[in-house]
């Protein structure tokens, strides 16, 4: 795992990541909707122009018109497959998702624990200080003495 200056950095740059594979995925899918839409369009023109035609050419007529239910049948066609490329889209999108969304969890996670553990080795930092600076008090004359002292410094007193 990457270090990441802070946990709210790192979601908004997942954020932002995700924004823009959005908007790329929406912009490919137009695409495909305006595909199946134009074959249907021109499907539609050829069949009443077929038939326009059928009324003076009968064969040339008939080819045009079937022409058209080619591109009208690959029209419903495509736009079935776009559909179903769409929810496929869609559900790696979903993945990807909740791939990132772990690991911003995972990096926070990593963070806290980094933290926690500095945190603990200040604690024990500051007991091995107060620890070596304990003091004994002689009961005699007051003097503060080493921990390990048997005798006060000042008075010679046995501690
Ligand atoms: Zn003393």
């Amino acid at each position: 795992m990457i270090p990441r200056d802070s946990d709210a950095d790192l979601a908004y740059e997942v954020d932002s990541l995700s924004e823009s594979y959005r908007s790329a995925e929406e912009d490919d899918s137009d695409t495909r909707e305006h595909a199946w839409i134009g074959l249907l369009g021109m499907g539609f023109l050829a069949f009443i122009a077929g038939w326009a035609v059928a009324s003076y050419d009968y064969s040339a007529g008939f080819a045009i018109a079937a022409l058209g239910i080619a591109l009208i049948i690959a029209g419903f066609l495509s736009r079935n497959w776009a559909a179903k490329q769409r929810q496929d889209e869609m559900d790696d999108a979903k993945a990807e998702e909740q791939f990132h969304q772990f690991e911003v969890a995972q990096t926070i996670q990593d963070n806290t624990s980094v933290r926690r553990a500095d945190r603990e080795k200040e604690i024990q930092e500051i007991v091995k200080q107060v620890k070596s600076t304990i003091k004994v008090r002689c009961q005699f004359c007051g003097t503060l003495n080493e921990e390990n002292a048997t005798n006060c410094e000042s008075c010679g007193a046995t501690l």
